[in-house]
């Protein structure tokens, strides 16, 4: 296929998640049915319940994992991107962070273009599927923010939640569907109980594995052996016992690439 004809097929994947940008919103979207507003604030009576029904709602609208935790603050961003400053109400006590599958066919043609396309259709799904969620929240008379890639970090959000573990490629890696997931989250102040961290023994196999590593041609992944509070690039966050991977790098082979690359995802034994 002719790159033109694949920037064809690549922009229109991310649709719905660049014009639709009340996706990711801390307030109703659509307005409520006149007969929605007879109703009163729906009463949790367990949370244990009211989360399975939030897992199942998930699904239904399009949700490949569904995980719950506490919002610990430290995962949430200082400022937007306009630069003002992020505060969320002690209410939002929960976080369900959802996983969105991608085509791990596709994604395995990186760094070509079709692997982009593959994570634009990712982000699409995620704002369907945040949305809806979130208008499902509101209806119950509960707060709900929905959020893609900002407001807080997704992956220390899924690990709390017990989606998966971090990798060395510096992606949560999930025994479903190994790195190859896209992640949203919704903040709520509905009553939930909380999952707990997994761990299938990812450090373990990272540490003799270096697949990733040896497919990145930005040299971005880290051949270390052990973990450690190392720092890659002065994108990295301090204080996290990981392998940091040097982000400007990676960024810096994407322009090159014209493209998104998902190579390290591509790779990885879990995804396969
Ligand atoms: S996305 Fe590509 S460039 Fe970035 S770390 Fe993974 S393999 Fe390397
Ligand atoms: S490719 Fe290997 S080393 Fe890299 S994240 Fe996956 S399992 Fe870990």
């Amino acid at each position: 296929m002719l790159d033109a004809q694949i920037a064809l097929v690549k922009d229109p994947s991310w649709a719905v998640h660049e014009q639709c940008s009340e996706a990711f919103s801390w307030k109703r979207v659509f307005q409520a049915v006149p007969n929605l507003l007879k109703v009163g604030k729906h009463t949790v009576k367990s949370p244990t319940l009211m989360s399975k029904q939030i897992k199942e709602t998930a699904r239904t609208y399009g949700a490949d994992l569904v995980g719950i935790c506490q919002v610990d603050h430290r995962w949430i961003y200082s400022h937007d991107r306009s630069g003002d400053p992020i505060e969320i109400p002690v209410e939002y006590k929960y976080a369900i962070v959802i996983g969105i599958a991608m085509d791990k066919e596709a994604i395995s043609a990186s760094p070509a273009f079709r692997s982009a396309t593959a994570s634009g259709v990712g982000y699409s799904r995620m704002a369907f599927t945040a949305a809806c969620l979130a208008e499902f929240i509101r209806n119950l008379r509960y707060k709900a923010i929905s959020m893609g890639n900002d407001t807080a970090l997704s992956i220390p959000l899924a690990i709390d939640a017990g989606l998966g573990q971090l990798g060395r490629n510096g992606l949560l890696v999930t025994p479903q569907y190994g790195p190859c997931v896209r992640l949203c989250k919704i903040f709520t102040d509905l009553p939930l109980e909380p999952d707990k961290p997994i761990d299938f023994g990812l450090t373990k196999f990272c540490k003799e594995c270096y697949k990733c590593a040896e497919v990145c041609k930005a040299q971005a992944i880290s051949s270390d052996v052990e973990p450690s509070f190392k720092l890659a690039c002065p994108s990295n966050n301090t204080g996290i016992l990981r392998w940091a991977v040097n982000a400007d790098k990676c960024y810096e082979f994407w322009v090159e690439n014209g493209a998104a690359c998902s190579s390290c995802v591509a790779v990885c034994p879990f995804t396969q």
